[in-house]
């Protein structure tokens, strides 16, 4: 047994100050305050109180939905062999699941990505199952992002790898990634869609209305299909309109709904990420980073899947285009709190709870018994200090 103690503890629902945190076999068995039970003899101790600070907070590991890369990586490009450095690279930002996302390519190449990541994420779960130690951030489920998207707001999508939505494609895609799609983002409007909604819902993959041009009714009858979720919120939609409200004012309104957001400064004005996180609140409001190979790397020329991508000063574009984001979840994390004057533990649950409740992740995204030991150690401020991945300390 591992015992964490800090000065705070995020789960994140909840604050518990002087808290203790147990692990057993890679999960969460308890969490407390400090005076409310006692350390057994036998417990391996981590006292993050003794770090001369004394401030660390616990929180649940930061789960990232919509990610295309990393580190120089581009999740539809890399080797079995190479995602690890990927992961390690997400690890030291604070994440500890992720779902690499898909653009539009040709379907073939598509098809053969998927086949990676599936390998890759049976890998992770063989690694949970004791045949693999590493303390790394882990794919937990595939983002299909395209190829069912509007061409009128496909952002830097190539518009020749864009289809309209059938069962037989989504079908193809799904025996690919041999049942691994967890996401899939979609545009509602387009012939066919509502019936590609109704069948991924039903395979409970998380359905995301998005790169849509789509008017108000459309955008409802999506949501009525099964669609839960909405992407990148603001970038690749419909603009609001306050007579023509458009798919905007079903993805701000609908309390049924969640729906995620680019807080990166760039793709999002600050007050408008404020609405945003008016509108969707506490519960329903989800972070994501969209990032994409270059994150983490100095200015220069990437690939996002079939696309380059020339990024300057942090910022993205293809052909004029924002083209995916060298944003990290703990910066998003931090940019919410000084954008929406939002707590760091309100901040934490969008980049945790929230994303894995979207997304039907039960043991992630909270630190209570029986979720996966994933987590990080945070400064006051929102920096990573440490990150731990069921139980295990990444390196630092
Ligand atoms: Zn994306």
């Amino acid at each position: 047994m591992i015992v964490l103690c800090a000065h705070r503890l995020y789960t994140p629902q909840e604050e518990i100050r002087d808290p203790l945190l147990f692990i057993e076999d890679g999960l969460v068995s308890a969490v407390s305050a400090r005076a409310e039970k006692e350390i057994p003899k036998n417990a391996t101790v981590v006292d993050f109180r003794n770090d001369g600070l004394g401030d660390a907070i616990l929180a649940p590991g930061f789960v990232d939905i919509h990610m295309h890369g990393g580190a120089g990586l581009d999740v539809m490009r890399a080797s079995l062999a190479e995602l690890p450095h990927l992961n390690k690279f997400l690890t030291t930002h604070g994440v500890t699941g992720y779902f690499p996302t898909t653009v539009a390519a040709p379907l073939d190449q598509t098809c053969a990505a998927l086949e990676r990541l599936a390998d890759a994420i049976e890998a992770a779960q063989d690694s949970h199952a004791g045949n693999g130690n590493a303390a790394e951030a882990h794919p937990l489920g595939i983002h299909l992002e395209g190829p069912f998207l509007s061409h009128l707001r496909r952002g830097v999508h190539p518009p020749e790898y864009l289809v309209e939505p059938t069962l037989e494609i989504f079908e193809r895609l799904w025996q690919a990634a041999r049942g691994h799609v967890r996401m899939m983002t979609i545009a509602p409007e387009l012939p066919g869609a509502l019936e590609v909604i109704a069948e991924a819902a039903r395979r409970k993959v998380l359905v995301s209305i998005g790169h849509s041009d789509a008017v108000l009714e459309a955008a409802r009858a999506g949501v009525k299909a099964g669609a839960r979720h909405a992407t990148h919120t603001f970038n690749a939609m419909r603009p609001l309109d306050h007579r023509d409200p458009g798919i905007l004012a079903e993805v701000l309104t609908d309390g049924h709904i969640t729906a995620d957001i680019i807080v990166d400064g760039i793709h999002v004005a600050p007050e408008v990420v404020q609405l945003f996180l008016h509108a969707k609140g506490l519960d329903r409001a989800v972070l994501i980073t969209d990032a994409m190979a270059a994150t983490g790397k100095p200015d220069g020329t990437y690939q996002l899947g079939p696309i380059q991508v020339e990024v300057r000063e942090g910022k993205c574009t293809a052909g004029g285009k924002l083209a995916g984001s060298v944003l990290t979840m703990d910066r998003a994390v931090r940019n919410v709190s000084k954008f929406a004057n939002w707590s760091l533990q309100d901040a934490v649950r969008a980049a945790t709870l929230n994303s894995a409740r979207a997304a039907g992740l039960a043991q992630h995204g909270q630190l209570v018994p029986g979720a996966e030991a994933n987590l990080v150690v945070l400064s006051p401020g929102g920096e990573v200090r440490r990150t731990f991945v069921r139980g295990r300390a990444a390196s630092s």
